[in-house]
């Protein structure tokens, strides 16, 4: 008689600040390569892929859920956003997650929290204009849980491009022995970008998303045909997106990858990057553009 499958092992689930940073310092004390992902949970593959590129390089793994209220705007969308810690545990359990941190907010910010981080510059533009507040509630929290884990090694998704360049300039500002690693993003088989707000999207509005990437793709082409003028590029992702009138476009901009400011004409690496109210779900975003390593004056894009 065959025997059933052995049930994967529960994730371990740590609540308190205390524990996580005693169990993630005895990791670490023992020569160990503590790998660490941060995220608010619902997940999804894009979230699965930053686990699993930490197990090529990192055990023990740790996963954080936790929705910071502060990088949430006082009209934005913290009370409804997807909460199902118990799907979440067991799609960490069955890969083999060693810890998954989930402390509440009273745990993160107790009365009388008063301490902020702010990366100056890089969070007043773009996603920082549009969502004021939000880059120093995403610093401050990502501050926090790595003191707290203190990981040699912090995965982020290229999905959220400005976020993962604010939060390396606060770990080379502030001299944290983290290395953060960018990882590219996951997309559904039609494009869209893999995002927890998805399943906000009524029918109409999932089919209206895919202008994002479409329009991504429309000025991949152009740079692939050899156009150069960034003001081309634009127009090109703002046709796509005004033709869909489910859409309403926030921003989409090329900017310098480095110093997230607009750019004229491709040189360096730069981002395509989109926000987009698909009804009244605000999507994002992004292409990174690279200039190519055998030919520098061609450039290369990655979706
Ligand atoms: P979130 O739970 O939305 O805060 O995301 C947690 C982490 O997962 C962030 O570093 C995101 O950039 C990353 N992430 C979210 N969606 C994707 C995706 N589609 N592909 C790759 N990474 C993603």
């Amino acid at each position: 008689m065959r025997e059933a499958p052995l049930a994967a092992a529960s994730v371990e689930t740590v609540h308190t600040v205390e524990w996580m940073k005693q169990s993630a310092r005895a990791a670490r004390a023992e020569g160990r390569i503590v790998g660490f992902v941060p995220t608010m949970g619902a997940l999804h593959e894009g979230h699965l892929s930053l686990i699993r590129a930490a197990q090529k390089q990192c055990e023990p793994v740790i996963v954080s859920l936790f929705v910071n209220p502060k990088q949430f705007g006082p009209n934005e969308d913290l009370s409804k956003y997807p909460r199902m810690l118990e799907a979440d545990a067991a799609k960490l359990s069955g890969l083999g997650v060693d810890a998954l941190f989930t402390p509440s907010p009273a745990e993160m910010y107790p009365d009388g929290f008063r301490t902020y981080v702010q990366v100056e510059g890089l969070s007043e533009r773009l996603e920082g204009r549009s969502r004021p507040g939000h880059f120093r509630g995403v610093t401050t929290v990502v501050l926090k849980l790595l003191e707290i884990v203190q990981p040699h090694f912090a995965y982020f998704g290229r999905k959220d491009a400005q976020q993962a360049r604010i939060v390396r300039q606060m770990v080379d500002d502030l001299n944290l022995d983290t290395e953060i690693v960018a990882c590219p993003i996951v997309r559904e088989p039609d494009g869209l970008a893999m995002s927890s707000r998805n399943a906000y999207l009524k029918p109409e509005e999932r089919r209206a998303a895919t202008a994002l990437y479409r329009a991504l793709d429309a000025a991949r082409r152009e740079i692939a045909a050899g156009k150069g003028d960034t003001l081309r590029l634009e127009t090109a992702m703002r046709k796509i997106l005004n033709a869909e009138p489910l859409a309403k476009t926030d921003y989409a901009e090329i900017v310098d990858a480095d110093s997230f400011e607009p750019v004229t004409r491709l040189r360096r690496a730069a981002f395509a990057l989109l926000a987009v109210f698909v009804g009244s779900t605000r999507l994002i975003d992004n292409m990174l553009i690279e200039p190519s390593a055998e030919h520098p004056q061609e450039f290369v894009v990655s979706l």
